[in-house]
């Protein structure tokens, strides 16, 4: 790695496509070799299926034919949410157990609620389906029914 190298942490480790994602959960260096470890690991897990939640909103948005420039998101892997948007790489801070903790922080990115919301299903959670993640339009109930 040269010290020319402008690629952020999460491209220079390979953490892949959600390296977005990765960059902006674990911002600095970790501490300790563990550290380092479970955000290479099970850190890389979660950014991954926050982005594969991001892209299925996003594919939604797109097939509806709902327009904007950053359409805003609540994406969902346990027991966060997290804010996203449909069309840029930002990603709230994850601030709580609740859908409706990341609401001020999409309004803030999108000036506007979130237009849906994306929860990733743990496979214990599928009941007889393969559907891997549910997408519900943002009402204000969605939190007491997805918390
Ligand atoms: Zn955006």
């Amino acid at each position: 790695m040269s010290k020319d190298d402008t690629r952020s942490r999460g491209e220079r480790l390979g953490i892949g496509p959600c390296w977005p994602y990765w960059d902006q959960m674990f911002p600095t260096r970790p501490t300790s070799g563990f550290i380092h470890f479970k955000t290479i690991t099970t850190g890389r897990h979660i950014a991954q299926r926050l982005w594969d939640a991001r892209e299925t909103g996003r594919r939604t948005l797109d097939e509806r034919g709902a327009g904007g420039e950053h359409r805003g998101l609540v994406v969902y892997h346990p027991d966060c949410w997290w804010g996203a948007c449909a069309d840029c790489t930002w990603l709230g801070p994850g601030r709580g157990t609740r859908a409706y903790d990341e609401v001020s922080a999409v309004e803030s990115h999108t000036g506007a609620l979130p237009l849906l919301v994306v929860r990733w299903l743990p496979p214990w959670d599928r009941a007889d389906s393969d559907v891997e993640f549910q997408v519900l339009p943002w009402i204000a109930t969605v939190d007491d029914e997805a918390s």
